[in-house]
């Protein structure tokens, strides 16, 4: 079973296809409640949150320990990740892209919920969204800009994002069985996600488009 749906006291999704200037009205109509959102920024900052927050505050990364209150990140071929620890019942989101990687977002963020919460990253479950594969990501003059750590993961100028980020997890003490990845690739499956690559989204998309994104949002549920 998906981690999405693996906790009773969890409500998760991933949203395809949405237009940002609906997307969290929508969201927290359906879902009843509060919504949190940051303006990312793709940087290395994870804030702690308990009530809303309308994106007036810039970071990539989310937490909370508060039922009823929806988490969002905004995606187009960037890696959205889900962590969950059900042992402290502590939900988190993070946006990385190829600069939060070579920032060390994830282990940031992991620390920040050790930091706040004492979670163990052996506890953690976690999720991550479509995003762009290697074959669709194409990163020229990567050379000048990566760290030497993401070198290995460049191959004929396609940088693996997935696996950069598979391997921060695992150094950052998370357990393989705990973590679950969506298999679908947002560039290579461009009509059911929006894509910056794949250009139906992001500048070089048609003007009604350029502002769209993919969601992932969850929720810590009160359980009756
Ligand atoms: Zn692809």
């Amino acid at each position: 079973m998906s981690i999405l749906e693996q906790f009773s006291d969890l409500h998760a999704r991933f949203f395809a296809r949405k237009d940002i200037l609906n997307a969290a009205q929508e969201i927290a109509e359906k879902l009843e409640t509060n919504i949190a959102w940051i303006e990312q920024v793709h940087g290395d900052r994870s804030i702690v949150v308990r009530d809303a927050l309308n994106a007036t505050e810039k970071a990539d990364g989310i937490a909370t320990d508060q039922k009823n209150l929806a988490l969002i990140i905004q995606v187009a071929d960037c890696q959205a990740f889900l962590f969950y620890d059900p042992t402290k019942k502590i939900l988190s989101l993070l946006h990385a892209g190829w600069r939060g990687l070579a920032s060390n977002a994830i282990q940031k963020h992991i620390d920040l919920l050790s930091k706040t919460w004492n979670t163990d990253p052996h506890d953690l479950f976690v999720y991550i969204a479509p995003s762009i594969c290697a074959a669709c990501y194409e990163f020229k003059g990567w050379h000048d800009v990566l760290p030497a750590a993401m070198h290995p993961y460049v191959q004929n100028d396609h940088l693996d994002l997935m696996s950069c980020a598979n391997d921060q997890l695992k150094a950052a003490d998370i357990l393989q069985d705990h973590i679950e990845r969506s298999p679908d690739c947002t560039c290579h499956m461009a009509s059911s996600y929006w894509s910056w690559r794949a250009k139906n989204t992001g500048p070089d998309a048609p003007k009604e488009d350029r502002t769209k994104r993919n969601y992932l949002v969850a929720m810590l549920k009160t359980i009756s």
